[in-house]
């Protein structure tokens, strides 16, 4: 277990695992809110099997559900809670620095890629599901060919409006905006995907969302509510999508929009 590294301006004992840090009785308190989030989307089949997970940051503070723990029964006890500035200062990044851990898990290998979502983003949640509609719409596209298969795109559907316009922009997506969400290859190991990761976000820096082959999607937003709305939205669309091309239906229309003929 690593062992606990006290905030700046802040000493503790090292015995000391900030337990307080876990320990609330609001249920929107991040350890409350990752267990009751992570059971709603275990019923959905987001993050079966162990897999896919959330994680929330307040302020300088990320909370982490662990590697492995099955994700319908996890308890506020078992959140990892990271300190970002004390982060930022470790000069190996895959050296984490936990403020508390629990004793009986390891971290998840999804950290590196929540925290790209916090760093780069501003993001105050992200969501990582393994969604069989976010695998399928990535294994479409993959028959798609070289080139034309690292992007998904749709346009003229309702639920485009569950996007933000991007980082820094106020709004939301309109029912003829083309929504847009690149598509990374999968690797060995999670973790290595963060390399990725970032490279997607600086080509796409208004997306919310990256999907990885054959694995599932990330989903970020500036808080829990919005993270939580746009991963359902994108999970919609990716059912569709996938239904969409079963009927042989386009991702890509040309439509008109229709004008008010009230004053
Ligand atoms: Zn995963």
């Amino acid at each position: 277990m690593t062992p606990p590294v006290p905030p700046t301006g802040q000493a503790f004992a090292a015995t000391d695992n900030n337990d307080h840090l876990v320990q609330s009785v609001n249920p929107d308190h991040p350890a409350n809110l990752i267990p009751s989030l992570c059971a709603k989307f275990w019923k959905l089949g987001w993050v079966t099997g162990t897999g896919g997970g959330a994680s929330i940051r307040e302020d300088d503070l990320v909370y982490l559900a662990p590697s492995g723990v099955q994700k319908e029964l996890m308890k506020p006890s078992d959140i990892y809670v990271l300190s970002m500035a004390a982060q930022a200062k470790s000069l190996d990044r895959r050296t984490r620095v936990y403020l508390r851990s629990p004793a009986q898990y390891k971290p998840s290998q999804c950290t590196p890629l929540f925290m790209a979502a916090f760093t780069k983003r501003g993001a105050g949640c992200c969501i990582h599901t393994h969604s069989h509609w976010a695998v399928l719409v990535t294994l479409i596209l993959e028959t798609q060919g070289a080139g034309n298969d690292r992007e998904f795109q749709i346009n003229n559907i309702e639920q485009i409006k569950g996007f933000g316009r991007g980082f820094e922009k106020s709004g939301n997506l309109g029912y003829h905006d083309t929504l847009r969400i690149p598509v990374i290859e999968n690797t060995a190991h999670e973790e290595d995907l963060t390399e990725f990761l970032e490279e997607a976000m600086d080509k796409y820096p208004d997306t919310y969302a990256v999907l990885v082959r054959r694995h599932g999607v990330y989903v970020w937003g500036e808080n829990v509510h919005k993270a939580k709305t746009q991963c359902e939205s994108l999970d919609y669309l990716f059912q569709l999508a996938v239904e969409m091309k079963r009927l042989g239906l386009p991702w890509i229309t040309e439509i008109e929009p229709v004008k008010p003929t009230r004053a």
